[in-house]
């Protein structure tokens, strides 16, 4: 079992209260009518889905019943941290490949990045405040 830190109830909680929604920071078009149906397709089906950071909905169904964002390894199923709707992650694969430039990340067999390998089986989760 690992927990998953909600940034509304402010604290850690098991992963059976949660329940993942898909890509985050999806925008729907401002103006579906002037949309071609490629650009439609694409809002409505087509989804990132990267070896590495990924910025996920989540949603503490049963808990608070709130929405949140996260970034997540698809690699190592660590979540690196929760954040609240309309904030932005602090992590992204950008802010990663820089601290990999600096040596603080290690580099995995595939050239992917792996933080915090050693914690991968209990994902503890700090909350970003705005
Ligand atoms: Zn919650």
């Amino acid at each position: 079992m690992f927990h998953i830190y909600c940034p509304y109830c402010e604290e850690l909680r098991e992963e059976e209260e949660f329940h993942p929604k898909g890509q985050a920071h999806i925008e729907r078009p401002k103006d579906p009518e002037a949309c071609s149906d490629e650009e439609w397709g694409d809002y409505l089906f087509f989804r990132d889905n990267p070896r590495g950071i990924h910025h996920e909905l989540w949603v503490h169904a049963v808990g608070c019943r709130k929405f949140f964002n996260a970034t997540r390894n698809t690699v190592t199923y660590e979540i690196l941290e929760t954040y609240k709707m309309g904030e932005q992650p602090t992590i992204t694969a950008e802010s990663l490949a820089n601290r990999e430039a600096l040596g603080s990340v290690q580099v995995a067999g595939g050239g992917q990045q792996t933080v915090g390998a050693s914690n991968a089986s209990v994902a503890s989760v700090k909350g970003v405040k705005a």
